[in-house]
């Protein structure tokens, strides 16, 4: 079927920012929606000529925008083709994912480079999955106390140069940049990227609470894997955790797998964020719908067993997840107590505010580009929609 099939996705219930409307359905046609609301108000003349999708029940929703994604279907975004980065695409799409950055791990500048212009390659020939939506480059300028994962020999103090270099050849496609806020020359990094519209989180980080909000001030807009990877949030030293909680200025990246963070903590985040002040990620990697054993994340040696990745050398250390967005949505509403309407807002609106994008992506509604996840009962993909096309189904 091609991008200008009419589709009716209907015997549904429609998810939208604010309430669960019941017998919703979704018109699509030419790639964009055209209705999207209860079936009964649905104006006649949309159903011509459109083929009907059934969601059997299901919840009908925005598709899932996934800000911080390594790998995926046994393809790393290290890997630096677009061969590679359609297969990750192909994988998150299976689990509800409609748009992701390729997320980058510490290199050399010209490794960089080289998956810079992957991305804007793969951008042109399409992945057959996930709209990929650009590049979000963890690293390398974060604080090697925080490495995580990454290789410290890779770490290193931004450099104006190599900045200038990425965003000549990533374009447009060049959208985050996590950064430790303590290095030297960050804030100055900061304003730079914040001035071409480059979103600035926060994350690998050992900032201070004083040294987050100057980052803040600078235009830092939002925080990565919160909890992780930095300064645990305590009361005499609230940190970066403590600073982003508090400011309304900040959108924040949660791993809702339950283990990265712990429920009761992403309850806090909850509650001091809100659905519009959270972006669920995964931080998945390559080993997505592949069998345990080892696998790399970037050049880090890394073994995956029963769900969780941990660094091969330091087991200790989780090496980003094996979630997908679907199941982090699960995890707020099921572990957390979030409403699905704010879980689905977390997955889809407010990454899309964030990315600049709330105005064609996020939303089921009219004008909109048809990006669209059905969950059954159980809150797994059934079927999901990228601009229109069905890139998955079951
Ligand atoms: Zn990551």
């Amino acid at each position: 079927m091609s991008a200008g099939q009419a589709w009716v996705i209907g015997n549904g219930r429609l998810v939208t920012p604010d309430e669960v409307v019941e017998d919703g359905v979704v018109v699509v046609s030419a790639g964009k929606i055209v209705y999207a609301g209860p079936a009964r108000d649905a104006p006649g003349s949309v159903w011509d000529g459109s083929v009907e999708l059934d969601a059997r029940g299901g919840y009908i929703c925005p598709g899932f925008i996934d800000g911080h994604v390594h790998g995926g279907g046994g393809a790393d975004a290290m890997d630096a083709s677009p061969q590679a980065l359609a297969r990750m695409a192909q994988a998150h799409a299976a689990h509800g994912t409609t748009a992701l950055l390729a997320t980058t791990m510490s290199a050399p500048h010209e490794q960089l480079l080289g998956v810079a212009d992957a991305v804007r390659r793969a951008q042109l020939s399409g992945t057959g999955g996930a709209r990929l939506l650009g590049l979000h480059l963890e690293g390398p300028y974060i604080n090697p106390e925080r490495a995580g994962a990454h290789h410290r020999a890779w770490l290193r103090p931004p450099a104006a140069a190599e900045l200038e270099e990425l965003y000549r050849v990533a374009g447009p496609a060049l959208r985050t940049v996590t950064m430790a806020p303590e290095l030297p020359g960050a804030v100055e990094a900061i304003r730079w990227l914040s001035a071409r519209g480059i979103t600035v989180s926060l994350g690998h980080t050992a900032a201070s609470y004083e040294q987050a909000m100057a980052a803040l001030d600078a235009g830092a807009q939002a925080a990565t894997h919160l909890f992780n990877a930095m300064q645990a949030l305590h009361h005499r030293s609230p940190g970066c955790a403590g600073a982003v909680l508090v400011d309304d200025r900040v959108r924040v990246e949660l791993i809702a797998d339950g283990v990265h963070v712990h429920p009761g903590v992403l309850r806090l985040a909850w509650r001091c964020k809100g659905a519009a002040g959270i972006m669920l990620v995964t931080d998945c990697m390559r080993a997505l719908g592949c069998p345990d054993g080892e696998y790399t994340l970037g050049d880090v040696d890394v073994v995956v067993r029963q769900g969780q990745v941990r660094v091969r050398d330091n087991p200790a250390a989780l090496a980003g997840s094996l979630l997908t967005m679907d199941q982090a949505v699960r995890v707020m509403v099921q572990a957390v107590g979030v409403s699905l309407p704010d879980a689905v807002r977390m997955a889809s609106l407010t990454p899309a505010e964030a990315l600049g994008l709330a105005h064609r992506l996020g939303r089921l509604a009219a004008g909109y580009e048809a990006d669209v996840v059905v969950l059954n009962q159980d809150l797994e993909a059934t079927i999901t929609m990228v601009a229109g096309e069905v890139v998955f189904q079951r």
